[in-house]
């Protein structure tokens, strides 16, 4: 049977990008996403067009229920669990520090960092040799934005990112010896629609003076990278934070 894939955030972007890969590479493909039903379908017909097994899932990673049912449902469709790429993530319109209230702070917390560990937690627990499973692998999204604290725009979000990055290093080491690498890819500035809920569509064109390479990135060129984290040729890589930055 082919090796299955679990993206989250799969509808568009990044995610979008990295499942088109995948079903290139021969994996089937559980995607997951939360509400644009019209562009997720779009994408798995494309998908099943060409030969791909792929389901698509709706489910809120934040809400620990919806990620149960979101694997409940994978475990009916395929029966086992390979990769996981928790890639959902958000981010809210370009604010100061001190303008940012609670509420703002729980959702943004609650999708980019409970959600990622709502998925990781599910995923271990199918995986991880400790509870009968074959290992796997689980790709975080995160961004260069944890380096660089996205200071007038969106310090929330980009501590959020910093958590994953810590909670890649910390799981990688928890269930290293359980067959499980995990790592993580770091974006930069990245042409995907996330700029426009933050606000500002035409954000690429105002940094990329900012990026050594001059230029923003692509959603494949994060998928390629995540399409090789993922893979047996990284045998020998856990706990990685991999920048996918133009050099930023
Ligand atoms: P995007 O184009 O805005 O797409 C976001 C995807 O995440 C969509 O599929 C969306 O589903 C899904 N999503 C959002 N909230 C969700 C939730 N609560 N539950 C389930 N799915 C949810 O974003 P993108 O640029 O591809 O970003 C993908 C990842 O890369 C994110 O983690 C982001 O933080 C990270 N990243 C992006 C950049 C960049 O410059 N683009 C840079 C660094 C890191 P719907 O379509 O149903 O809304």
């Amino acid at each position: 049977m082919s090796r299955v894939m679990l993206i989250t955030g799969a509808s568009r972007g990044i995610g979008a990008a990295t499942a088109r890969f995948a079903a290139a590479e021969g994996y089937a493909l559980c995607l997951n996403y939360r509400q644009r039903q019209d562009a997720m379908d779009a994408l798995v017909k494309e998908l099943r067009a060409a030969g791909t097994e792929v389901i698509a899932v709706p489910a809120d990673v934040a809400d620990e229920q919806q990620v149960a049912r979101l694997f409940a449902t994978l475990d009916d469709q395929f029966g086992r669990l390979d990769v996981l790429v928790n890639n959902a993530g958000m981010l809210e319109r370009q604010m100061r520090l001190e303008q940012m209230d609670a509420a703002r702070l729980a959702r943004v917390f609650g999708v980019n960092v409970v959600g990622s560990f709502n998925c990781a937690a599910q995923a271990v627990k199918r995986m991880s040799t400790r509870h009968g499973g074959q290992g796997g692998a689980i790709v975080n999204v995160s961004s260069i934005a944890a380096k660089l604290g996205a200071p007038n725009e969106y310090i929330d979000y980009a501590a959020a990112k910093g958590a994953i990055d810590s909670m890649t290093l910390g799981l990688a080491k928890e269930v290293a010896a359980e067959g499980i690498r995990v790592n993580a890819v770091r974006p930069g500035i990245i042409e995907t629609e996330i700029h426009a809920s933050g606000g500002e569509p035409g954000r690429v064109e105002r940094v990329k003076g900012s990026v050594p390479m001059g230029r923003g990135g692509l959603a494949e060129e994060v998928a390629a990278a995540i399409l090789w984290l993922a893979s047996d040729r990284a045998s020998y890589t856990t706990g990685a934070l991999l920048d996918v930055s133009g050099g930023r």
